[in-house]
């Protein structure tokens, strides 16, 4: 009898510490996917299994979303001349992209996939398209282009949509959950620009995310100390294409149908997960949206919508004259790194 209770302690011990173990040892990961690496680093019991689960999700969210797989479900959008059906999930995700351009007046809007497409950034062969051709591109920009019921969509004139802006950051909310259905402890994934902190490190530290300098991008410009966040950075020089001694990115003004020029190099948007608002969620999909809306706002329309707009969220901006701008919810999770070189003010 004693024996037994002693071999099934001795068990018991060894599952315990085996399960320690692997909490500690993290699976790391790289996928490519969405045009990107994808890293992830998953620490907890099953962490094996959240990974598997991560990259099935990863690899479905792009059929589903890519604009260049005529097979996607938003190809099967753009294709149509009529309405299409579209599951709950879709639903969700134009309505909340509606919601995204209407609050930010136009500045994110996923009805510029026409003119990315003629800037060739859809498919990677570039182009300068002339000004007549963007103009007659930017008459079907516009979310009333986008005729939405809870099972339909309907695009009207020549419309086409790309959700490009916001897919992303809505694959890291995907990931977030999957992580809590897993039990994982603690967890970090970054997919190009957009990354979640799944809880603190596994030592109970915050995990630190680095922000690329984007005028040196084997440099930082700072890093930023998370627990159960997404900090989600969009900047000109992520894609762009150089002609006579000119850089054109993939970042287009709605208003104006060019590369946006805001003076802003770079802008991050960062939130804590799981504070519900009413009409929207502050997620990694409100990041990413919000990420380049900002860049397109510039500077002072960012900041005042930062002040004014009922999104919760905190910013890191830098400029094209040498600063750097951090809102102040975020101050004491940011350190700057000097040097970098940027002239560094908090916005309050
Ligand atoms: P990245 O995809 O590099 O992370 P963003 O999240 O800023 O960067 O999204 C940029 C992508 O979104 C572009 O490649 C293009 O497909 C699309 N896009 C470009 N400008 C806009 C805009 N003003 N509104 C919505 N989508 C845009
Ligand atoms: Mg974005």
């Amino acid at each position: 009898m004693k024996r037994t209770i002693t071999v099934i302690t001795l068990i018991s011990l060894l599952a315990v510490s085996l399960a320690h173990a692997e909490s500690r040892n993290p699976i790391r990961n790289e996928i490519y996917a969405m045009d990107t690496v994808i890293s992830l680093s998953i620490y907890g019991t099953n962490a094996s299994s959240a990974t598997e689960d991560i990259e099935g999700e990863v690899m479905r969210l792009e059929n589903l979303l890519s604009v260049t797989d005529p097979n996607s479900q938003i190809s099967q959008i753009n294709a149509a001349d009529d309405s299409v059906e579209i599951t709950s999930e879709i639903n969700n995700l134009l309505k909340d992209s509606l919601l995204y351009s209407i609050a930010t007046n136009g500045a994110l809007d996923i009805t510029i996939a026409p003119v990315v497409q003629a800037w060739g950034f859809t498919e990677e062969a570039h182009s300068i398209p002339d000004d007549d051709k963007l103009q007659e591109l930017l008459a079907c920009v516009g979310t009333d282009h986008v005729l939405l019921s809870d099972t339909h969509v309907t695009l009207l004139d020549q419309a086409q949509i790309d959700l490009g802006a916001i897919a992303k950051g809505y694959t890291t909310d995907r990931i977030a959950q999957i992580m809590d259905n897993n039990g994982i402890d603690s967890g970090l994934i970054s997919i190009g620009g957009n990354a979640y902190v799944h809880n603190c490190k596994p030592d109970g530290s915050p995990w630190r995310i680095a922000l690329i300098d984007p005028q040196n991008t084997d440099g930082y410009a700072g890093v930023l100390s998370l627990a159960n966040a997404f900090a989600v950075t969009s900047g000109g020089y992520q894609r762009y294409f150089e002609r006579d001694g000119m850089r054109f990115h993939h970042i287009i003004d709605p208003s104006t149908g060019y590369p946006a020029q805001s003076g802003l190099l770079s802008v991050t948007i960062i939130t804590g997960r799981g504070q519900s608002g009413d009409a929207y969620g502050w997620d990694g999909a409100m990041c990413d949206a919000l990420s380049t809306a900002l860049y397109v706002m510039g500077e002072e329309r960012a900041i005042e919508f930062w002040r004014e707009s009922e999104f919760r969220f905190d910013f890191v901006l830098i400029t094209e004259d040498g600063r750097m701008l951090i809102s102040s919810g975020i101050e004491e999770y940011f350190d700057p790194d000097e040097t970098a070189g940027y002239d560094y003010e908090v916005v309050r």
